[in-house]
C-alpha cells in the first residue's frame, strides 16, 4: 500500500478562472516522481474518495499539482490556503517510458491534460503542441515555451493561435517534419485523433487517460478499460496499469 503524507500548501495561485496552481512541501513524493504519475488527493469536507491529479512539476523539497473545478471535491480542494495541511498518496501509477533513441518527440496537450506534459517537457527535447477551448482558457504557455524545442498553442474557437482542435496542428508538423514518438493527454476525443494519427503513420504513440477512479491503487476496478493486449482479460486499471499506456493497447471508448 502506498503511503500517504501530510503535506503543508505552501503556494496557491488561480491561473485562470476556476483553475488553480499548487504548490506543497512534499520531499519523498518529489524523490519518487517521474513523469506522468499522479497523486491521490483527500480533498477535506464530506468528500470520502480521494481525486486524482497528476503531477505537473517537483523540484528537490516540492510538488506542484494543477487542477479545474469540476464537482464537489476539486471545488472544496480550491478552498484550501497556504499553509494548511492536504493528505496526499503518491507518486501513483505508471508514467511516461523515456527512451534515448526518441529524438524527434511530439507532445500533445488538451485542457486539463496539459498539466502532466509539463515536467515531461522539462525533460525531454519535444515540440509541444497544446490545444484550449478558447483565449481565456490558454495556461503555461510561457512555461511550455521556456521548456520545449517548439510550442503551438491553439483554441477550438479560434479566439487564439491555430484556430481548430490541436491535433490538426500536429499532424501537420509530423507530415512535415517527422516524428518518432507521440505524448499526449487530454479530452477522449483529442485521445481518438492522436492515436489514428500516430497509428497510420506507425508512430509509437503513449496516451494518458484520465478515467474516473475509486481507490487509485488497483484494487476497486471503478477506472477499467477495454485492451487488445494480451493476458489481460481485457481490461486494464488506469490507476495501477496506467495512467499511461501505449496507444495501441488500449479501446478509447465514449
Ligand atoms: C490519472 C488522472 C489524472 C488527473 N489529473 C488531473 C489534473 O492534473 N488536473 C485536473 O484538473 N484534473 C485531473 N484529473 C481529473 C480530476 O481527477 C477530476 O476532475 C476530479 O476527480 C473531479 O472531482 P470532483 O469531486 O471535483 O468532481 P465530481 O463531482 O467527481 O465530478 C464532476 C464532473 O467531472 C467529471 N469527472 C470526474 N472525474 C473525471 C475524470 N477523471 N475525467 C473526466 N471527467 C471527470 C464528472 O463526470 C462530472 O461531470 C485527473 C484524473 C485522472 C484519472
Amino acid at each position: 500500500m502506498k503511503k500517504a503524507h501530510n503535506c503543508k500548501l505552501l503556494a496557491k495561485r488561480e491561473i485562470a478562472h476556476g483553475i488553480f496552481d499548487f504548490t506543497v512541501e512534499a520531499p519523498e513524493i518529489a524523490a519518487a516522481a517521474q513523469c506522468g504519475q499522479f497523486l491521490h488527493i483527500e480533498c477535506g469536507g464530506d468528500v470520502f474518495l480521494r481525486r486524482p491529479i497528476s503531477i505537473c512539476d517537483t523540484d528537490d523539497n516540492t510538488v506542484r499539482f494543477i487542477f479545474e473545478i469540476k464537482g464537489h471535491g476539486t471545488e472544496l480542494l480550491a478552498e484550501k490556503e497556504p499553509g494548511d495541511m492536504i493528505n496526499i498518496m503518491g507518486p501513483l501509477g505508471h508514467g511516461f517510458e523515456l527512451k534515448p533513441e526518441y529524438k524527434k518527440a511530439i507532445i500533445i496537450g488538451g485542457g486539463i491534460g496539459v498539466f502532466p506534459l509539463y515536467k515531461l517537457a522539462k525533460n525531454i527535447e519535444a515540440d509541444v503542441f497544446l490545444g484550449f477551448r478558447s483565449k481565456d482558457r490558454v495556461v503555461m504557455e510561457d512555461e511550455f515555451s521556456a521548456a520545449a524545442r517548439s510550442v503551438t498553442v491553439g483554441t477550438d474557437d479560434g479566439s487564439y493561435g491555430y484556430a481548430g482542435y490541436i491535433a490538426g496542428a500536429a499532424e501537420e508538423f509530423i507530415d512535415n517534419n517527422g516524428a518518432d514518438i507521440i505524448f499526449a493527454c487530454g479530452p477522449l476525443p483529442m485521445l481518438k485523433a492522436v492515436k489514428n494519427i500516430a497509428e497510420a503513420r506507425g508512430i509509437p504513440c503513449q496516451i494518458s487517460m484520465e478515467q474516473r477512479m475509486g481507490c487509485g491503487i488497483g484494487a476497486c476496478l471503478v477506472c477499467t478499460c477495454e485492451t487488445g493486449k494480451e493476458g489481460m482479460d481485457g481490461q486494464v486499471r488506469v490507476c495501477k496499469d496506467g495512467p499511461v499506456f501505449y496507444s495501441t493497447e488500449v479501446t478509447l471508448n465514449g
